[in-house]
């Protein structure tokens, strides 16, 4: 499996220091989970591993096998193996489901060995039996009119599709009835292998009832300040952050 390496990584926003040291790592086989109070970072920390524009890296390093991250272009990150989610757009006129899944995965491979159409429509039917999405969606324009519910299955969806070494998905579970939860969760499940490593990003414990992480990682302030297992996310659910902060002595 691949591994995803953040070592010292600091961020800034239009000079505002926001990530002030964050290592992780994440190896094929893993599900990670981060949670944290808003306004911590940890949307800060996925859009510095998508390659956001706006977010300098002002120190440490991002490397997936041993390659750095850093120096590669957004589409390049996607090629070498990396899915995230906010990078794919949230609508794009007069492009179907079913086109942009097709040339998403066509731009993974090599020129010439194109995925053949036949067994494109073959997953692409399983895929969505599974996730229980209407077979109408795929020849939708993308995005185009989706709730917000189906936005979310259609991100489940590609990364099904697109089958990637390791994943960074935030905020997958905001906005989502239990229902579609379930659907999603589902999902991120039936990708567990030993190729596949994921990092959740989450606020709420709800998600990691059906998503059992094997590591969880609570940010604050910039920072990874605790990790732990899956015990660790339903402390938080039981009793907050408060602890931490006493324990490790931040303050406010
Ligand atoms: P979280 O995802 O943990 O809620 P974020 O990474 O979204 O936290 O935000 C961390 C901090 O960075 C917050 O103080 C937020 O106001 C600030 N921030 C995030 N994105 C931007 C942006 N595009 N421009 C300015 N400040 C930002
Ligand atoms: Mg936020
Ligand atoms: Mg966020």
């Amino acid at each position: 499996g691949s591994v995803l390496e953040v070592k010292n990584l600091h961020v800034s926003i239009e000079d505002k220091e926001i990530l002030k040291g964050v290592d992780l790592t994440i190896k094929g086989g893993e599900f990670h989970a981060v949670m944290g109070p808003n306004g911590t970072g940890k949307s800060t920390l996925a859009s510095a591993i998508m390659g956001h524009p706006k977010y300098e890296i002002t120190e440490g390093s991002i490397t997936l096998d041993g390659e750095d991250v850093l120096e590669m272009e957004v589409d390049e990150r996607a090629r070498a193996g990396l899915f995230l989610a906010m990078q794919y757009p949230s609508e794009i006129s007069g492009v179907t489901t079913s086109d942009f899944l097709r040339s998403a995965i066509n731009a993974k491979r090599e020129e010439g060995d194109e995925i053949p159409l036949m067994k494109f429509i073959k997953k692409l039917d399983k895929d969505l039996d599974y996730l229980d999405i209407d077979q109408n969606m795929a020849t939708r324009y993308l995005n185009e009119g989706f709730s917000g519910g189906e936005k979310k299955r259609n991100e489940i969806l590609q990364l099904m599709q697109l089958e990637p070494n390791i994943a960074i998905l935030d905020e997958i579970d905001s906005g989502l009835d239990i229902d579609a939860l379930k659907v999603v969760s589902k999902g991120i499940n039936q990708m567990r292998s030993d190729n596949f490593g994921c990092l959740i990003i989450t606020h709420y414990q709800r998600l990691l009832n059906y998503i059992t992480p094997d590591f969880v990682h609570v940010m604050m302030q910039g920072r990874v300040v605790k990790s732990g297992g899956p015990e660790l996310a339903k402390r938080l659910e039981a009793e907050g952050y408060e602890w931490i902060k006493e324990e490790l002595g931040i303050e406010d």
